[in-house]
Protein backbone atom coordinates (compact mmCIF):
# COMPACT_ATOMS: atom_id res chain seq x y z
CA UNK A 1 0.00 0.00 0.00
CA UNK A 2 1.35 3.40 -0.76
CA UNK A 3 1.22 6.87 -0.37
CA UNK A 4 -1.67 8.68 -1.96
CA UNK A 5 -0.39 10.71 -5.09
CA UNK A 6 -0.29 14.85 -3.95
CA UNK A 7 -1.27 14.37 -0.45
CA UNK A 8 0.19 17.37 1.52
CA UNK A 9 0.03 17.89 4.93
CA UNK A 10 -1.37 21.25 7.14
CA UNK A 11 1.74 23.27 6.24
CA UNK A 12 1.19 22.69 3.07
CA UNK A 13 4.30 20.69 2.43
CA UNK A 14 4.42 17.00 0.37
CA UNK A 15 3.26 14.21 3.21
CA UNK A 16 6.72 12.24 3.00
CA UNK A 17 6.83 8.52 3.23
CA UNK A 18 7.35 8.49 6.78
CA UNK A 19 4.64 11.08 7.55
CA UNK A 20 2.59 8.15 5.98
CA UNK A 21 3.22 5.47 7.48
CA UNK A 22 3.53 7.07 11.10
CA UNK A 23 -0.11 8.04 10.00
CA UNK A 24 -1.05 4.12 8.89
CA UNK A 25 0.50 3.03 12.27
CA UNK A 26 -1.27 5.63 14.16
CA UNK A 27 -4.57 3.54 12.59
CA UNK A 28 -3.16 0.34 13.11
CA UNK A 29 -2.60 0.49 16.98
CA UNK A 30 -5.58 2.71 17.77
CA UNK A 31 -7.60 1.27 20.50
CA UNK A 32 -10.94 2.05 18.31
CA UNK A 33 -12.11 -0.91 16.43
CA UNK A 34 -11.14 0.71 12.50
CA UNK A 35 -10.94 -0.61 8.99
CA UNK A 36 -10.77 1.96 5.67
CA UNK A 37 -12.06 1.07 2.67
CA UNK A 38 -10.08 2.52 -1.16
CA UNK A 39 -12.90 4.55 -3.55
CA UNK A 40 -13.12 0.78 -4.84
CA UNK A 41 -14.60 -0.79 -1.76
CA UNK A 42 -10.98 -2.68 -1.25
CA UNK A 43 -10.33 -2.95 2.75
CA UNK A 44 -7.19 -0.94 2.84
CA UNK A 45 -6.50 -1.12 6.79
CA UNK A 46 -7.88 -3.34 9.05
CA UNK A 47 -6.45 -2.28 12.46
CA UNK A 48 -5.40 -4.47 15.61
CA UNK A 49 -8.54 -3.70 17.63
CA UNK A 50 -10.76 -4.29 13.93
CA UNK A 51 -8.54 -8.17 14.67
CA UNK A 52 -9.80 -8.47 18.13
CA UNK A 53 -13.59 -7.56 17.57
CA UNK A 54 -13.66 -9.67 15.03
CA UNK A 55 -11.73 -12.02 15.30
CA UNK A 56 -10.46 -12.04 11.58
CA UNK A 57 -6.80 -10.98 10.44
CA UNK A 58 -6.13 -8.33 8.69
CA UNK A 59 -3.75 -10.65 6.23
CA UNK A 60 -7.19 -12.43 5.11
CA UNK A 61 -9.28 -9.23 4.48
CA UNK A 62 -7.02 -6.67 3.22
CA UNK A 63 -7.31 -6.42 -0.89
CA UNK A 64 -10.55 -7.82 -0.61
CA UNK A 65 -14.56 -6.77 -0.47
CA UNK A 66 -14.61 -9.60 2.17
CA UNK A 67 -15.09 -7.28 4.95
CA UNK A 68 -18.53 -7.92 5.79
CA UNK A 69 -17.88 -11.94 6.40
CA UNK A 70 -15.96 -10.31 10.19
CA UNK A 71 -19.93 -8.90 11.19
CA UNK A 72 -22.27 -11.06 9.27
CA UNK A 73 -22.72 -14.86 8.22
CA UNK A 74 -24.24 -13.80 4.97
CA UNK A 75 -22.70 -11.28 2.29
CA UNK A 76 -24.33 -7.29 3.02
CA UNK A 77 -23.10 -4.02 2.63
CA UNK A 78 -21.29 -2.59 5.54
CA UNK A 79 -21.72 1.34 6.29
CA UNK A 80 -18.37 2.17 4.79
CA UNK A 81 -19.78 0.69 1.81
CA UNK A 82 -22.96 2.67 1.39
CA UNK A 83 -20.73 5.59 1.27
CA UNK A 84 -18.16 4.34 -1.58
CA UNK A 85 -21.17 3.20 -3.54
CA UNK A 86 -23.14 6.22 -2.89
CA UNK A 87 -26.36 4.11 -1.47
CA UNK A 88 -26.47 5.86 1.34
CA UNK A 89 -30.04 6.08 0.85
CA UNK A 90 -30.56 2.34 1.89
CA UNK A 91 -29.35 2.88 5.40
CA UNK A 92 -32.89 2.37 6.70
CA UNK A 93 -33.52 -0.57 5.24
CA UNK A 94 -29.98 -1.74 6.47
CA UNK A 95 -29.97 -0.73 9.72
CA UNK A 96 -33.04 -0.40 12.62
CA UNK A 97 -31.37 2.31 14.79
CA UNK A 98 -29.26 4.78 12.53
CA UNK A 99 -28.95 8.86 12.19
CA UNK A 100 -31.08 10.76 9.42
CA UNK A 101 -28.49 10.14 6.49
CA UNK A 102 -29.04 13.65 5.22
CA UNK A 103 -25.62 14.81 6.82
CA UNK A 104 -24.02 12.13 4.78
CA UNK A 105 -21.02 14.24 4.28
CA UNK A 106 -19.86 13.97 7.38
CA UNK A 107 -20.84 10.48 7.72
CA UNK A 108 -22.94 8.13 8.64
CA UNK A 109 -23.95 6.36 11.98
CA UNK A 110 -25.91 3.18 12.88
CA UNK A 111 -26.42 0.81 15.38
CA UNK A 112 -26.91 -2.91 14.74
CA UNK A 113 -26.99 -6.45 16.45
CA UNK A 114 -24.43 -8.15 13.97
CA UNK A 115 -23.72 -12.14 13.98
CA UNK A 116 -20.02 -11.97 14.59
CA UNK A 117 -19.09 -14.81 13.00
CA UNK A 118 -15.95 -15.57 13.73
CA UNK A 119 -16.17 -14.87 17.19
CA UNK A 120 -19.19 -17.29 18.01
CA UNK A 121 -21.23 -14.38 20.21
CA UNK A 122 -23.27 -11.41 18.80
CA UNK A 123 -22.73 -8.14 19.51
CA UNK A 124 -24.74 -4.95 19.27
CA UNK A 125 -22.23 -2.32 17.57
CA UNK A 126 -21.89 1.34 17.25
CA UNK A 127 -20.73 2.43 13.93
CA UNK A 128 -19.23 5.42 12.20
CA UNK A 129 -18.24 5.44 8.60
CA UNK A 130 -16.96 8.70 6.92
CA UNK A 131 -15.71 9.54 3.91
CA UNK A 132 -12.08 11.32 3.51
CA UNK A 133 -11.44 13.52 0.22
CA UNK A 134 -8.25 14.74 -1.16
CA UNK A 135 -8.34 18.76 -1.89
CA UNK A 136 -9.80 18.50 -5.46
CA UNK A 137 -13.09 16.67 -3.20
CA UNK A 138 -12.17 13.63 -4.92
CA UNK A 139 -12.96 10.69 -2.63
CA UNK A 140 -10.08 8.75 -0.91
CA UNK A 141 -11.11 6.96 1.04
CA UNK A 142 -14.55 6.10 3.67
CA UNK A 143 -12.71 5.21 7.40
CA UNK A 144 -15.32 2.89 9.27
CA UNK A 145 -15.27 2.66 13.42
CA UNK A 146 -17.15 0.51 15.48
CA UNK A 147 -18.09 0.39 19.32
CA UNK A 148 -19.09 -2.55 21.13
CA UNK A 149 -22.22 -1.53 22.37
CA UNK A 150 -23.35 -4.83 23.95
CA UNK A 151 -23.74 -4.52 27.74
CA UNK A 152 -24.88 -1.13 27.36
CA UNK A 153 -27.79 -2.69 24.72
CA UNK A 154 -28.54 -5.50 27.56
CA UNK A 155 -28.79 -3.29 30.35
CA UNK A 156 -30.85 -1.10 28.40
CA UNK A 157 -33.36 -4.25 27.21
CA UNK A 158 -33.11 -6.03 30.68
CA UNK A 159 -34.18 -2.38 31.90
CA UNK A 160 -37.09 -2.18 29.11
CA UNK A 161 -38.20 -5.68 30.34
CA UNK A 162 -38.70 -5.12 33.92
CA UNK A 163 -40.90 -1.63 33.51
CA UNK A 164 -43.26 -3.74 31.18
CA UNK A 165 -42.63 -7.19 32.83
CA UNK A 166 -44.09 -8.78 36.21
CA UNK A 167 -40.87 -9.78 38.45
CA UNK A 168 -43.45 -12.47 39.79
CA UNK A 169 -45.05 -13.91 36.71
CA UNK A 170 -42.02 -12.97 34.43
CA UNK A 171 -45.90 -11.63 31.78
CA UNK A 172 -46.69 -8.21 31.05
CA UNK A 173 -47.37 -5.85 33.77
CA UNK A 174 -50.04 -3.38 33.96
CA UNK A 175 -48.30 -0.91 32.03
CA UNK A 176 -47.16 -3.27 28.95
CA UNK A 177 -51.08 -3.71 29.14
CA UNK A 178 -52.23 -0.35 29.04
CA UNK A 179 -49.90 0.01 26.28
CA UNK A 180 -50.53 -3.05 24.53
CA UNK A 181 -54.84 -2.49 24.82
CA UNK A 182 -54.38 0.78 23.09
CA UNK A 183 -52.52 -0.11 20.61
CA UNK A 184 -54.69 -2.86 19.90
CA UNK A 185 -58.01 -0.16 20.41
CA UNK A 186 -56.54 1.78 17.84
CA UNK A 187 -55.73 -0.70 15.08
CA UNK A 188 -59.60 -2.68 15.88
CA UNK A 189 -61.07 1.07 15.31
CA UNK A 190 -58.90 1.52 12.50
CA UNK A 191 -59.75 -1.89 10.66
CA UNK A 192 -63.37 -2.21 12.18
CA UNK A 193 -62.07 -5.58 13.43
CA UNK A 194 -63.37 -7.04 16.74
CA UNK A 195 -61.50 -6.93 19.93
CA UNK A 196 -61.69 -9.44 23.09
CA UNK A 197 -60.68 -8.66 26.38
CA UNK A 198 -60.90 -11.39 29.33
CA UNK A 199 -60.56 -10.43 32.81
CA UNK A 200 -59.49 -13.50 35.43
CA UNK A 201 -59.74 -13.22 39.38
CA UNK A 202 -58.69 -15.75 41.35
CA UNK A 203 -61.30 -17.11 43.66
CA UNK A 204 -61.46 -17.02 47.33
CA UNK A 205 -57.60 -16.16 46.98
CA UNK A 206 -57.40 -14.38 50.26
CA UNK A 207 -58.25 -17.70 52.18
CA UNK A 208 -55.64 -19.15 50.29
CA UNK A 209 -52.84 -17.32 51.32
CA UNK A 210 -54.30 -17.14 54.75
CA UNK A 211 -54.58 -20.93 54.81
CA UNK A 212 -51.14 -21.86 52.61
CA UNK A 213 -48.92 -19.06 52.77
CA UNK A 214 -48.45 -15.66 50.68
CA UNK A 215 -45.36 -18.35 49.60
CA UNK A 216 -47.42 -20.65 48.38
CA UNK A 217 -49.84 -17.55 47.05
CA UNK A 218 -46.91 -16.71 44.94
CA UNK A 219 -46.29 -19.78 43.57
CA UNK A 220 -50.35 -20.40 42.80
CA UNK A 221 -49.57 -17.55 40.65
CA UNK A 222 -46.95 -18.20 38.94
CA UNK A 223 -48.86 -21.32 37.75
CA UNK A 224 -52.23 -19.40 37.01
CA UNK A 225 -49.93 -17.23 34.48
CA UNK A 226 -48.72 -19.94 32.72
CA UNK A 227 -51.30 -21.12 31.87
CA UNK A 228 -52.59 -17.97 30.92
CA UNK A 229 -49.50 -17.19 28.49
CA UNK A 230 -50.68 -20.97 26.93
CA UNK A 231 -53.85 -19.47 26.01
CA UNK A 232 -52.44 -16.66 24.55
CA UNK A 233 -51.86 -18.34 21.65
CA UNK A 234 -51.68 -16.05 18.41
CA UNK A 235 -48.54 -13.76 18.20
CA UNK A 236 -50.78 -10.54 18.80
CA UNK A 237 -52.74 -12.09 22.30
CA UNK A 238 -51.12 -10.82 25.30
CA UNK A 239 -51.28 -12.18 28.68
CA UNK A 240 -50.77 -9.56 31.51
CA UNK A 241 -51.10 -9.63 34.94
CA UNK A 242 -53.59 -6.86 35.67
CA UNK A 243 -52.65 -6.40 39.52
CA UNK A 244 -52.35 -8.75 42.65
CA UNK A 245 -54.51 -12.11 42.15
CA UNK A 246 -56.18 -10.56 38.77
CA UNK A 247 -55.22 -11.33 35.13
CA UNK A 248 -56.21 -10.18 31.60
CA UNK A 249 -56.09 -11.61 28.16
CA UNK A 250 -56.28 -9.27 24.69
CA UNK A 251 -57.23 -11.38 22.03
CA UNK A 252 -57.42 -9.07 18.76
CA UNK A 253 -59.97 -9.94 15.93
CA UNK A 254 -62.01 -12.51 17.42
CA UNK A 255 -65.24 -12.86 17.86
CA UNK A 256 -67.58 -13.35 20.89
CA UNK A 257 -67.96 -17.20 20.52
CA UNK A 258 -64.45 -17.56 19.97
CA UNK A 259 -63.05 -15.46 23.43
CA UNK A 260 -65.68 -17.51 25.16
CA UNK A 261 -63.93 -20.90 23.99
CA UNK A 262 -60.83 -19.42 25.16
CA UNK A 263 -61.93 -18.44 28.47
CA UNK A 264 -63.26 -21.38 28.92
CA UNK A 265 -60.27 -22.97 27.80
CA UNK A 266 -58.85 -20.67 31.00
CA UNK A 267 -61.15 -21.84 33.33
CA UNK A 268 -60.58 -25.48 32.74
CA UNK A 269 -56.96 -24.96 32.56
CA UNK A 270 -56.34 -23.70 36.00
CA UNK A 271 -58.93 -26.56 37.28
CA UNK A 272 -56.64 -28.94 35.81
CA UNK A 273 -53.79 -27.69 37.87
CA UNK A 274 -55.50 -28.97 40.89
CA UNK A 275 -53.83 -26.92 43.21
CA UNK A 276 -55.30 -27.79 46.21
CA UNK A 277 -57.33 -25.12 48.72
CA UNK A 278 -59.62 -26.47 51.54
CA UNK A 279 -61.20 -23.17 51.68
CA UNK A 280 -61.95 -23.10 47.61
CA UNK A 281 -65.12 -22.69 46.34
CA UNK A 282 -65.18 -25.82 44.21
CA UNK A 283 -63.77 -29.69 44.72
CA UNK A 284 -61.21 -27.90 47.22
CA UNK A 285 -59.23 -26.73 44.46
CA UNK A 286 -58.07 -23.26 42.87
CA UNK A 287 -60.62 -21.51 40.39
CA UNK A 288 -60.67 -18.55 38.48
CA UNK A 289 -63.99 -16.47 37.19
CA UNK A 290 -63.55 -14.67 33.95
CA UNK A 291 -64.86 -11.94 32.57
CA UNK A 292 -65.27 -11.78 28.71
CA UNK A 293 -66.02 -8.49 26.99
CA UNK A 294 -65.99 -8.47 23.00
CA UNK A 295 -66.24 -5.25 20.66
CA UNK A 296 -65.79 -3.41 17.50
CA UNK A 297 -64.90 -0.21 18.50
CA UNK A 298 -67.04 2.76 17.69
CA UNK A 299 -65.87 6.15 17.32
CA UNK A 300 -67.66 7.23 20.69
CA UNK A 301 -65.99 4.32 22.53
CA UNK A 302 -63.24 4.24 24.50
CA UNK A 303 -60.57 1.35 25.52
CA UNK A 304 -61.20 1.99 29.02
CA UNK A 305 -65.06 1.21 28.20
CA UNK A 306 -63.37 -2.33 27.48
CA UNK A 307 -61.84 -2.66 30.86
CA UNK A 308 -65.36 -1.78 32.11
CA UNK A 309 -67.34 -4.29 30.72
CA UNK A 310 -65.22 -6.81 31.06
CA UNK A 311 -65.19 -6.01 34.56
CA UNK A 312 -68.64 -5.98 34.68
CA UNK A 313 -68.83 -9.41 33.08
CA UNK A 314 -66.28 -10.96 35.78
CA UNK A 315 -68.71 -9.53 38.86
CA UNK A 316 -71.06 -11.31 36.91
CA UNK A 317 -69.38 -14.38 36.85
CA UNK A 318 -68.44 -13.66 40.70
CA UNK A 319 -72.17 -13.16 41.50
CA UNK A 320 -73.12 -16.32 39.99
CA UNK A 321 -71.11 -18.36 42.17
CA UNK A 322 -67.23 -17.93 41.02
CA UNK A 323 -65.54 -20.61 38.72
CA UNK A 324 -66.94 -19.77 35.94
CA UNK A 325 -67.67 -17.82 32.58
CA UNK A 326 -69.52 -14.83 32.03
CA UNK A 327 -69.81 -12.86 28.37
CA UNK A 328 -70.89 -9.33 27.79
CA UNK A 329 -70.81 -7.91 23.96
CA UNK A 330 -71.17 -4.50 23.20
CA UNK A 331 -71.34 -5.17 19.59
P1 LIG B 1 -62.87 -13.36 45.36
O1 LIG B 1 -63.20 -14.77 45.14
O2 LIG B 1 -64.10 -12.54 45.60
O3 LIG B 1 -62.03 -12.79 44.31
O4 LIG B 1 -62.06 -13.30 46.73
P2 LIG B 1 -60.54 -13.06 46.96
O5 LIG B 1 -60.18 -13.49 48.32
O6 LIG B 1 -59.76 -13.67 45.86
O7 LIG B 1 -60.43 -11.49 46.76
P3 LIG B 1 -59.76 -10.40 47.63
O8 LIG B 1 -59.71 -9.20 46.77
O9 LIG B 1 -60.47 -10.26 48.97
O10 LIG B 1 -58.31 -10.92 47.94
C1 LIG B 1 -57.31 -10.93 47.00
C2 LIG B 1 -56.10 -11.48 47.66
O11 LIG B 1 -54.99 -11.61 46.73
C3 LIG B 1 -55.60 -10.63 48.78
C4 LIG B 1 -54.12 -10.46 48.51
O12 LIG B 1 -53.34 -10.68 49.64
C5 LIG B 1 -53.84 -11.50 47.48
N1 LIG B 1 -52.71 -11.12 46.64
C6 LIG B 1 -52.62 -10.07 45.80
N2 LIG B 1 -51.39 -10.05 45.21
C7 LIG B 1 -50.72 -11.11 45.67
C8 LIG B 1 -49.38 -11.63 45.44
O13 LIG B 1 -48.59 -11.09 44.66
N3 LIG B 1 -49.03 -12.76 46.11
C9 LIG B 1 -49.89 -13.38 46.96
N4 LIG B 1 -49.49 -14.49 47.56
N5 LIG B 1 -51.13 -12.90 47.22
C10 LIG B 1 -51.54 -11.79 46.58
MG1 LIG C 1 -59.47 -9.51 42.98
MG1 LIG D 1 -60.03 -12.97 43.86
Amino acid sequence: MGRKEGAVNREGRGVTDADYSFAVNLMQFLVVPTFVLDPDGKVLIWNKACERLTGMPAAEVVGTTEHWRGFYDTPRLCLADLIVQKREAEMAALYVTHDDPSGQSFGLHAQNWCVMPRMGTQLYLAIDAGPIYDAAGKLLAVVETLRDMSAQKKTQIELEERATHDGLTGIVNRRGFDERLQVEWSSASREKQSLALIMIDVDHFKRYNDTYGHLAGDDCLKRIAAVLSQAALRPNDLAARYGGEEFALILPSIDEQGAAVVASRIREGVAKLAIPHGGGEAGGIVTVSLGVATVTPEPSMKHQDLIAWADRALYQAKHAGRNRVAALSAS
